[in-house]
C-alpha cells in the first residue's frame, strides 16, 4: 500500500486525444495528471500523423527533382541520401514533441511516466520500473490509442513490418509489398514508390481507399501505375516466408494463387484499441465486440466519472477527431454543455493526389434521402495548378437542393488536405452556395476553386461551360 496521490482528472496516454485533454482541463482550472508510457505526443506524433508526413514530403522533393524538365530544371545525378530523410523525419517529431511537453508544464500539468490500470473505487495505479504509485481521481480519462493489427501467417519481426517499421528502414528498398490498401498503406506506399521502390499493394476489398468516391481513388492509381506501383485487389494474403534476402508472400486473386519477393512486407489491415490491459473489465465499463469503449456525446462512457477518447471511441481512427474529442470531454469534466458533432470533421488521405473529404458525398446524401446540387471544377481550370503544373484533380461541393446549405465536399488534387478546411468551415457554419461564391478569394490560387466548384453549383460559373 502505497499512499494514493489526489488529482482532479486523470488522463491516461498523451497521444492527441490525451494530451488536448489534459491542457484544456488544466485551462479549466482542474489539477490534471497524465499518465504515458512511452512518450507524449502517442502514435501520431512519434510514429503515426507527423514522421509519416516528413517522410511523404522527403519523397516529393526526391520524385519532383528527377521530374521537372517540363519547368525547364534538369537535374543530373539526383541521389538519395535514405539516413538523412531519417534524421530529417526525427528532427521534425523531436520537435513538436519537445513543444508539447513544454505546453504541458506550461499548462502546469503533472506528467507522469508509466503504465496505468484502474483498480476499484476511483484509483488509478501506474507501474513505473516495478514501482507503482496509486492516484485517486475525481474524473478520469481515457486515451490509450491504438495499435497495428497482426493477421495469422504475418507475425511482425523481422522483413514482416508494422507502420512503425516501415517509418525505420534505414534503406529504401528494392521491392516492398504492401498489405492493406487502406490510408496508411496506401501513403507509405506511395511515398516508397517516390523514392524508387517497386510497390504491389494487396487489397482483398475491389478497392483501395474505401471510403473515397472512385472519380477520386481512380486519381490515386493512375499516379501510382506511373510509379511502377502495381494494385492488386480482391486479394487474400495469405501467408510469409522469409527469404535468404528477402520475403515471398502468397496470395489469393481470381481464385489462383499467387507468389510474390519482396524486400520486406509491410501489414497495414486496421488497428486495434488498447483497451485490454487496463482493468475495465473489472470495471464493468460497457465495450462493443471489438474493445471500443461505449461513449455519449460529451465522450462519457457507461460509468459517469470515466471519459473516453480517440482511437478506442467508435468513429474514424484519426489525430484531429481524438483532439476534438479530448476538448469536449475536458469541457464536460467542467461542467460545460460541449458536445461532439462530426458533420464537419474532414478526413484526407496524403496521397498523390490528396484526396479529402468532408460532410456528406452524394450517395451519403441520397442514402439520407437529401435532394442535392453539386458543382465540380477541374484543377485544370485553374490558373494556380497550370503554373504549378500540378493539375489532376477536382473540387466537387454538395448542396442542399431546397435552399443551398452546403451539407460536404470532396477535393483530390494538390493541396486538398488544405483546401478541405474552407469547405469543413462552411459545412460547421452552415453556409450556402452562395457565401462560397460570394467571397473573394485571391488570385490566382488554388483556394479559387472551391468558389468555381460553388458557381458551377448555382449553375453560373464564369471559368467552365
Ligand atoms: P494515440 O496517439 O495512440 O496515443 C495513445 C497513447 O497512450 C500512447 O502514447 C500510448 O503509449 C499511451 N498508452 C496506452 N496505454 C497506456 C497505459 N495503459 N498507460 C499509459 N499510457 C498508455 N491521423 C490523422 O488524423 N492524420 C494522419 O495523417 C495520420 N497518419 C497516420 C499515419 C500512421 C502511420 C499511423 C499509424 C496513424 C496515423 N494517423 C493519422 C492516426 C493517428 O495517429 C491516430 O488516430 C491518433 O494518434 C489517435 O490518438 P489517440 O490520442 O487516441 O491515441
Amino acid at each position: 500500500g502505497d499512499f494514493p496521490i489526489e488529482t482532479d482528472t486523470i488522463v491516461i496516454g498523451a497521444g492527441p486525444g490525451g494530451y488536448v485533454a489534459a491542457i484544456r482541463a488544466a485551462q479549466l482550472g482542474q489539477k490534471v495528471t497524465l499518465v504515458e508510457k512511452g512518450n507524449v505526443g502517442g502514435v501520431c506524433l512519434n510514429v503515426g500523423c507527423i514522421p509519416s508526413k516528413a517522410m511523404i514530403s522527403s519523397a516529393h522533393r526526391y520524385q519532383e527533382a528527377q521530374n521537372s524538365e517540363d519547368m525547364g530544371v534538369i537535374t543530373e545525378g539526383v541521389k538519395l541520401d535514405f539516413s538523412k530523410v531519417q534524421e530529417f523525419k526525427e528532427s521534425v517529431v523531436n520537435k513538436l514533441v519537445g513543444g508539447v511537453d513544454m505546453l504541458l508544464k506550461g499548462n502546469k500539468v503533472d506528467v507522469v511516466k508509466g503504465e496505468a490500470y484502474f483498480a476499484e473505487g476511483n484509483k488509478l495505479k501506474v507501474m513505473d520500473d516495478k514501482q507503482s504509485q496509486t492516484y485517486e481521481f475525481k474524473n478520469a480519462i481515457i486515451a490509450t490509442g491504438s495499435r497495428p493489427i497482426e493477421i495469422p501467417g504475418f507475425k511482425f519481426g523481422g522483413r514482416i513490418l508494422d507502420s512503425t517499421g516501415a517509418l525505420a528502414l534505414e534503406e529504401a528498398p528494392k521491392k516492398l509489398i504492401v498489405i492493406g490498401g487502406g490510408y496508411i498503406g496506401t501513403e507509405l506506399g506511395s511515398a516508397y514508390a517516390n523514392f524508387g521502390t517497386e510497390v504491389t499493394i494487396l487489397e482483398g476489398t475491389p478497392d483501395i481507399l474505401g471510403g473515397f468516391e472512385k472519380q477520386m481513388t481512380q486519381l490515386v492509381k493512375k499516379n501510382l501505375k506511373s510509379k511502377n506501383a502495381t494494385i492488386v485487389t480482391k486479394a487474400m494474403a495469405k501467408s510469409a516466408e522469409e527469404t535468404e534476402n528477402g520475403v515471398k508472400v502468397t496470395y489469393e486473386a481470381k481464385d489462383e494463387t499467387h507468389e510474390i519477393e519482396a524486400d520486406y512486407v509491410l501489414v497495414t489491415v486496421g488497428r486495434r484499441p488498447n483497451t485490454d490491459e487496463l482493468g475495465l473489465e473489472e470495471l464493468g465499463i460497457k465495450m462493443s465486440d471489438r474493445g471500443l469503449i461505449e461513449v455519449d456525446k460529451q465522450s462519457r462512457s457507461s460509468i459517469s466519472n470515466i471519459y473516453a477518447i480517440g482511437d478506442i471511441v467508435d468513429g474514424l481512427p484519426l489525430a484531429h477527431k481524438a483532439s476534438y474529442e479530448g476538448k469536449v470531454a475536458a469541457e464536460a469534466i467542467a461542467g460545460e454543455k460541449s458536445e461532439v458533432d462530426y458533420i464537419a470533421m474532414p478526413a484526407v488521405c496524403f496521397t498523390e493526389p490528396e484526396l479529402a473529404t468532408v460532410g456528406y458525398n452524394e450517395s451519403q446524401a441520397k442514402d439520407k434521402n437529401i435532394e442535392v446540387v453539386t458543382g465540380k471544377f477541374p484543377f485544370q481550370a485553374n490558373g494556380r495548378a497550370l503554373g504549378l503544373n500540378k493539375t489532376d484533380g477536382f473540387v466537387k461541393v454538395v448542396a442542399r437542393k431546397e435552399d443551398g446549405l452546403v451539407i460536404g465536399a470532396q477535393v483530390a488534387g494538390n493541396g486538398a488536405s488544405d483546401i478541405i478546411s474552407e469547405l469543413g468551415l462552411a459545412v460547421e457554419t452552415g453556409m450556402t452556395l452562395e457565401d462560397i461564391a460570394l467571397t473573394i478569394h485571391a488570385h490566382p490560387t488554388l483556394g479559387e476553386i472551391p468558389m468555381e466548384a460553388a458557381e458551377v453549383a448555382l449553375g453560373r460559373p464564369i471559368h467552365s461551360m
